[in-house]
C-alpha cells in the first residue's frame, strides 16, 4: 500500500464545513495517513486570513498598544470558535486560544504569534481525524543561518513514523534558539514536502482552492489552458515568478528522491490536478512551451561606463553595494559596457534606492547611472524550448506585434525560460500576447 501526505492550504481550512470536508478527503483514501494544515484562510474575497491577525497581533504587542491586541485577538478568538460550533464538538479550544493568548502577550515572539493559526487548525484536525496531533517543533529544525537542517528528515521519520496517522501544523519548525520559527509566507507547502521526504511517501497531495496550475495567470488570461503534469524545475521556475499555485521552496525537500507532487482542489475533488514530476513525459512536439508567470514591482538600476568589461572587480564592487544592505539581485542582465541589477522592490524601503545609488556612485564611478521603478518580469517557461530554434524569435515577434518595449532580456542557459522586463503598465497586454502566441 502506497502512503500519501496531504497538505490543506488555508481556503480548505476556513471555516468548519470547509475542515469537515477535508476530513472527508481524507477519509476516502486509506494511504491519506499524514496531513498538514495551514491556518483558516480567507472565507471570502475581503476575509482576513487567520495568519494576517495574527501578524496583527504581534506589531500590536510591540507597539504596546494592549487594548488593540485584545480586539486583534478577539477576532480571532471568535473565528475559531465559530469552527467548533460549525463541526458541532467541543475541543477544549477555549483553554487553548486563553493559552495562546497569554503567551503571546508574556513575549513568546513574533514567529510564534503567526505560528498559532496552524496550531490550533491542526489540534482541530486531528480531533476531527482521530488522529495524533505531532508538533513541528519536534522535528523540523533550522539552522543558524535560518535555512533548513538536513537533520530534519531524520527526525521527521523517527517521529511520525510510531503513528498510523497524524497531523502536523504547517508553517514553521524550531529554531537553533529554541523558539518557534516559521517559514517564508506559505510555507506550509514546505512543510508537507518536508513531512512526505521524511516517511519517503509515495505522493505528496497539496489540497488547495484550485485544480492544478495553468498555462496563464486565469485572472489575466480567459479559460487558460490546464496544465496536466510539470516537471520540478518547471514547477520552481513558474512559481517563483508569480504562479502562486504552489511555495516556490516546496520542490525542494522531494526533488532530490523524486516523490510527486500532486496539485488537487478541495472544492472539486474528483478533477485530476497537476502531477510534478521529476522529468515530465509530455510530448514537447506538442507545445514548447510549459507556462507562462510574470509579477510587477522591480526595479532596475543601470550602470555605463566605457571599458567596463576591463576593470577587474567592478561587478563584485556594484553587489556588494546591495549585498552590504542584505538585498539580492533577481537579474543581473549585461552588455558591453553597460550592467544593469533587477531588484524586487520589496527590498527598497524609503530612501534605499537614492542610498544604493549615492554607494555605486562611490564604489565605480561609473559613467552614468540610472533607474526604472516599475518593471514587470515575464518568464516563459518549458523543457520542450531547449534546442528548438524559433521560440524566442515567435516570443519577441508576438510582443512587437501587440507593441510592447521589451527592455530586458534574460534566457537562462539552460534554455529552459526566458525573461523578459517590460513597463509595468505593459504587464497583462505581455502575458496576453505570449499566451496568444504559443496556446491559441
Ligand atoms: N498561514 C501561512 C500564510 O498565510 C502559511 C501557509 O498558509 O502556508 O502564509
Amino acid at each position: 500500500m502506497g502512503l500519501k501526505v496531504c497538505k490543506f492550504g488555508g481556503t480548505s481550512m476556513a471555516d468548519g464545513n470547509v475542515m469537515l470536508r477535508a476530513a472527508e478527503i481524507i477519509q476516502a483514501d486509506r494511504e491519506r495517513r499524514f496531513v498538514v494544515v495551514s491556518a483558516p484562510g480567507k472565507r471570502f474575497s475581503g476575509d482576513i486570513k487567520v495568519t494576517d491577525l495574527l501578524y496583527e497581533c504581534s506589531d500590536e504587542i510591540e507597539a504596546g498598544n494592549l487594548p488593540a491586541f485584545q480586539a486583534t485577538f478577539g477576532k480571532i478568538r471568535e473565528r475559531f470558535l465559530q469552527i467548533e460550533k460549525e463541526i458541532g464538538k467541543d475541543f477544549g479550544l477555549s483553554e487553548s486560544l486563553n493559552i495562546v493568548e497569554k503567551a503571546i502577550m508574556d513575549g513568546a515572539g513574533r514567529d510564534y504569534c503567526a505560528s498559532r493559526g496552524e496550531y490550533l487548525a491542526a489540534k482541530i484536525m486531528a480531533a476531527v481525524l482521530d488522529a495524533t496531533f505531532v508538533d513541528a517543533t519536534e522535528f523540523i529544525r533550522f539552522k543558524e543561518d535560518g535555512t533548513l537542517d538536513e537533520k530534519t528528515f531524520e527526525l521527521g521519520a523517527e517521529t511520525l513514523k510510531k503513528h498510523k496517522k497524524a497531523v502536523v501544523p504547517g508553517f514553521y519548525g524550531l529554531g537553533v534558539d529554541g523558539k518557534v520559527k516559521t517559514f517564508s509566507r506559505g510555507g506550509g507547502d514546505i512543510s508537507g514536502a518536508i513531512v512526505a521526504r521524511s516517511l519517503m511517501a509515495t505522493l505528496y497531495e497539496n489540497w488547495t482552492d484550485v485544480s492544478g496550475f495553468y498555462a496563464c495567470d486565469p485572472r489575466i488570461v480567459d479559460s487558460p489552458r490546464w496544465i496536466p503534469e510539470l516537471s520540478y524545475h518547471e514547477l520552481r521556475e513558474l512559481s517563483y515568478m508569480g504562479a502562486n499555485v504552489l511555495h516556490s521552496e516546496s520542490i525542494f525537500p522531494v526533488r532530490s528522491v523524486g516523490i510527486p507532487i500532486r496539485i488537487c482542489n478541495t472544492f472539486r475533488p474528483e478533477d485530476a490536478g497537476t502531477y510534478i514530476v521529476q522529468s515530465s513525459t509530455r510530448d514537447f512536439r506538442d507545445n514548447v512551451v510549459t507556462g507562462i508567470a510574470g509579477k510587477r514591482g522591480f526595479t532596475s538600476i543601470t550602470l555605463e561606463k566605457s571599458l567596463m568589461n576591463t576593470e577587474v572587480g567592478f561587478v563584485r564592487k556594484v553587489l556588494d553595494v546591495i549585498g552590504n544592505h542584505g538585498i539580492s539581485f533577481e537579474h543581473l542582465p549585461s552588455g558591453i559596457d553597460t550592467m544593469s541589477l533587477v531588484i524586487d522592490n520589496e527590498f527598497l524601503k524609503e530612501g534605499t534606492l537614492q542610498q544604493i545609488i549615492e554607494e555605486m556612485q562611490a564604489a565605480v564611478h561609473p559613467d552614468k547611472i540610472y533607474t526604472h521603478e516599475d518593471i514587470a518580469l515575464v518568464a516563459t517557461v518549458g523543457h520542450g524550448m531547449a534546442k528548438n530554434v524559433g521560440t524566442s524569435a515567435r516570443l519577441f515577434k508576438a510582443l512587437a506585434i501587440a507593441g510592447v518595449n521589451v527592455n530586458i532580456i534574460d534566457q537562462g542557459s539552460c534554455e529552459r525560460n526566458i525573461i523578459v522586463g517590460v513597463e509595468g503598465e505593459d504587464f497583462a497586454k505581455c502575458l496576453r500576447a505570449i499566451y496568444n502566441e504559443f496556446f491559441i
